[in-house]
């Protein structure tokens, strides 16, 4: 049976095509390799921009997100410093007509506002479902699971949305690593943080407070051996290396929980496109946190994508010029959004002394030249291109 569509991962990226593609009236089906009724990941904070905010309120899944307490926390500034350097910038949702900067949402919790849309919206997901091969011929494409018995699934097209691309004929990765960690934590503070974010760049790499619930999510950058050191450390001794790290601008830690680590690489795809298969998400690029691009360019991979589809005949669906015209539509976007975090963590990330000065000066022209602060703030809110 040829299937239209075959969608692999329904993480949040699939889950947000599958549900801009509810009224295609497509025959589509998607597989996650979850059990039923649990979220795949451990848990993270997700800094969703403004434009990601509107692609789900299209989705009709930002209302019912937003009304649930203590889910979603507006950022509405962001203090922007660096360790020994003179400068400082501050962006200020009001000064660009935006109720907030950003949203901070948990993993699980988006996780499960997509699934149940996705319910509501009758798509049913076949949980359970791991792909471990995905092979294209010029008239179809065939997804093979890991479990023996099932059939492969041939479908027009396969969308790779898994968070790794590692499956596709065809398409490789590259890898670049940082040789950084990023520790994270949640760290309760002794006063409302206000909805007030702060990013620093420090001789170690960049770090980052976003406000979350009551209390604050900490991603924190350094070298593998500083994080075995910084993890294995009492709560007491852990905020007080946050606080001297955090420097004067921030005092006020009292608690700390959920402390993990994780590597931190550049991924890309080449291509993004194969034979009737295209990857999506963290699929096709996985970023440095440093300036929260990488979640936001998936979900628009997922809402272009499905733009893409709508206004493509079914007999053309998954050719060649189809999955040409989007890889040509996504890359001015995905090429900003790479080369600005990349960018940054060369700039702000090296620890080579003179570079303090042009960095101090950045932060301080881009406070002092309201049109480059706005570019800086834009490619926050809405990525580079759009
Ligand atoms: C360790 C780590 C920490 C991160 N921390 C942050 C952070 O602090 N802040 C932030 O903004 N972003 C963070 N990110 C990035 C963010 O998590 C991603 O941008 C986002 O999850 C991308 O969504 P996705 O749907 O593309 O992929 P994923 O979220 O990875 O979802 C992939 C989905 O595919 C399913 N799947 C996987 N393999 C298969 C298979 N073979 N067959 C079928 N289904 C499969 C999984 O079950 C999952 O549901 C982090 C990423 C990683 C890896």
């Amino acid at each position: 049976m040829l299937r239209d569509l075959v969608i692999v991962g329904a993480g949040p990226v699939g889950a947000t095509l599958a549900l801009a593609l509810r009224d295609a009236d497509l025959d589509l089906v998607v597989l996650d390799s979850r059990a039923a009724g649990t979220p795949y990941r451990s848990d993270r904070s997700l800094a969703l921009s403004h434009g990601a905010r509107l692609i789900l309120e299209r989705l009709d899944v930002w209302p019912r997100l937003a009304s649930t307490r203590g889910v979603v926390t507006p950022i509405t500034s962001v203090d922007v410093s660096q360790a020994r350097g003179f400068g400082m910038t501050r962006l200020v949702a009001s000064d660009h007509d935006v109720p907030a900067l950003g949203y901070v949402v948990s993993y699980r919790a988006l996780q499960s506002a997509l699934d149940a849309a996705l319910a509501r919206a009758g798509i049913g997901i076949q949980f359970g479902a791991a792909a471990n091969k995905v092979g294209g011929t010029p008239a179809y494409v065939a997804v093979t699971l890991t479990d023996g018995n099932a059939d492969p699934i041939t479908a027009r097209l396969a969308v790779i949305a898994d968070g790794s691309g590692a499956l596709v004929d065809g398409i490789r990765r590259e890898r670049k690593d940082y040789g950084h960690v990023a520790v994270t934590a949640k760290v309760a503070i002794n006063r409302p943080h206000g909805g007030r974010a702060f990013e620093r760049f420090t001789d170690e790499g960049p770090m980052a407070l976003l406000p979350e619930g009551e209390d604050y999510g900490v991603v924190w950058t350094m070298t593998p051996e500083r994080a075995q050191e910084t993890l294995a450390l009492g709560d007491n001794a852990f905020l007080d290396a946050l606080a001297a790290r955090f420097g004067p601008r921030f005092e006020g830690f009292v608690g700390v929980s959920s402390r993990r680590s994780f590597p931190l690489a550049l991924e890309i795809a080449r291509p993004t496109i194969g034979t009737r298969a295209v990857v999506v998400g963290n699929a096709a690029q996985s970023l440095h946190p440093v300036a929260g691009q990488g979640f936001n360019l998936g979900m628009r991979d997922a809402f272009e994508l499905a733009q893409t589809i709508i206004t493509t005949p079914r007999d053309a669906l998954g050719d060649g010029p189809m999955l040409a015209t989007y890889a040509k539509r996504r890359l001015p976007d995905r090429v900003a959004g790479i080369a600005f975090t990349h960018g940054l963590v060369q700039l702000f990330g090296t620890s080579f002394p003179l570079m303090s000065w042009p960095r101090g000066f950045a932060l301080t022209l881009l406070d002092s030249l309201p049109p480059a602060k706005r570019v800086f703030a834009r490619a926050m809110l809405f990525g580079i291109h759009t």
